[in-house]
């Protein structure tokens, strides 16, 4: 066959439209869309006949037109963003989304999202409110300080505080303290975004309070004192804790901002993990503005919340930048329902899925993975399945070094390599993400719930039956 003979082998559009399978698949998808859709595919088929000399992949084409159609509309409509199963142990993965959110909450979520809400009106007076007050009052009742605001995220809090309340002026940081969060986030850089002039004090193991007090000059407009959330600096060192640098910031009258990074609520030592800088303890200690993330630690939506003297805050209120970055009407809601939770802390750690995973017994953890292994077991799979003792993280750049006792389930196979068995499970509608032990697939179940466990096996079960043809 010539090439013009193969052209005429093209069905037309509008006949391949008419085709009852094709037919389903507008009622489905769309009339337009499945008609660019054919379009395409025809396209593709006219340019592999332009390229190829072999007639026999241009018949195979054209036969199969149909369901590369369907195909190529199935991917269309298949969300790039989905849920993922977490089996690596990690609670804050801030790859896999950070904290995820109380299903009940997320459901309260939903009907906010498709409806309209008084987001920013004033029912009481029936007139414009501010979104703010959704969770202002709560914050302050939570933390003890006087005023509270929330914006994108705590990237965008500690930019807010440091641009309203230090531009131009100079912002004292101990050199101990110049962090990099990851994703570009570097305290030198964020000042200079700010406008603010960056006064380093002391060194990277030590700073002590008379390198503070030598730096303030008529400039000065802050102190900023910044958690090292992520990495530890231990041996020969000394900083300077707010309490101490109270009287110096009050004799000149510049305010002590602190970048708690996760900024826990509640005390974590009580659940068996280290002390994480609680903001109660930053307000009490004399800070003036506290800001701190949304999901990390307190387990919430995305946000950069920041509390403190109402002298400040007002000031951040009014900023220009901050109508930048405002947060949405999902996020709004879904914090004010996570701060609810912690009016009560006994039903914060029950119901908020960060501090249940970071406080759950190593031996309820152990129990859920006995359930999963014996489930995989009764199914008789070409496998060997293993409960390997692991430790999980917390992640997100909060406590580096806490290790939690955990259980994984590790999955053996002589017919599946570990490799191919990481490589199909991040292929499932829900993927599976776990982690490798000794070379070894394995799922951290502190991280993954009870209810996750049926579909858990029915996938590995589909994985090795498809391995074994
Ligand atoms: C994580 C972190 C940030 C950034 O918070 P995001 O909410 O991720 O923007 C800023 N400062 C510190 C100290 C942090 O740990």
């Amino acid at each position: 066959m010539d090439k013009n003979q193969l052209y005429r082998r093209i069905p037309k559009v509008d006949v391949l439209l008419e085709e009852d399978g094709i037919r389903k698949l507008e009622e489905r998808y769309g009339r337009s869309c499945v008609k660019r859709v054919v379009q395409d595919e025809l396209e593709r088929v006219r340019i592999l006949i332009g390229e190829s000399v072999d007639e026999t992949d241009v018949l195979k084409a054209v036969e199969q037109l149909p369901d590369s159609i369907s195909k190529s509309l199935e991917l269309l409509y298949t969300p790039n963003i989905r849920s993922v199963i977490n089996g690596t142990g990690t609670i804050l993965h801030t790859n896999l989304g950070r904290a995820p959110l109380n299903r009940e909450h997320a459901e309260r979520l939903a009907v906010i999202a498709a409806e309209y809400s008084n987001l920013e009106y004033d029912l009481q007076r029936g007139e414009r409110g501010e979104r703010n007050a959704h969770f202002e009052s709560l914050l302050c009742r939570l933390t003890g300080a006087e005023a509270a605001l929330v914006v994108n995220n705590n990237a965008a809090a500690v930019l807010l505080c440091l641009s309203t309340l230090a531009k131009s002026g100079e912002v004292i940081v101990s050199r101990g303290e110049l962090v990099e969060i990851g994703g570009k986030f570097r305290i030198p850089d964020v000042m200079e975004q700010s406008g603010a002039v960056l006064v380093e004090v002391g060194t990277t193991n030590k700073t002590h309070l008379s390198d503070y007090e030598e730096a303030i000059t008529e400039e000065t407009k802050a102190i900023l004192k910044v958690h090292t959330s992520n990495y530890q600096i231990v041996g020969f060192t000394e900083s300077v804790a707010v309490p101490e640098l109270k009287a110096i910031a009050k004799e000149h009258e510049i305010p002590i901002i602190e970048d708690l990074g996760s900024g826990a609520l509640v005390d974590l030592s009580k659940y068996g993990i280290s002390h994480e800088p609680m903001v109660q303890e930053a307000i009490c200690g004399g800070a003036d503005v506290v800001c701190f993330s949304g999901d990390k630690l307190l387990g919430g939506p995305q946000a950069g919340i920041i509390v403190g003297r109402k002298c400040y805050i007002n000031k951040m209120k009014k900023a220009p930048l901050t109508r930048a970055l405002r947060v949405d009407k999902f996020t709004t809601a879904a914090l004010e329902m996570t701060l609810e939770e912690y009016l009560s802390e006994e039903r914060a750690m029950q119901r908020i899925p960060v501090l249940k995973m970071i406080s759950e017994m190593p031996d309820t953890v152990k129990q859920r993975a006995q359930k999963l292994k014996s489930q995989l077991e009764q199914q008789k799979l070409p496998a060997q399945i293993v409960l390997e003792a692991c430790e999980s993280q917390i992640g997100g750049g909060a406590l580096p070094l806490e290790k939690i006792s955990s259980t994984a389930v590790a999955i053996r196979s002589e017919i599946c390599s570990a490799s191919e068995m990481e490589k199909r499970m991040r292929a499932l509608p829900t993927p599976i993400i776990g982690r490798m032990i000794n070379g070894i697939w394995a799922m951290d179940m502190r991280t993954i719930e009870e209810e996750q466990i049926p579909y858990i096996v029915g996938s590995i079960q589909d994985m090795l039956n498809s391995c074994r043809i």
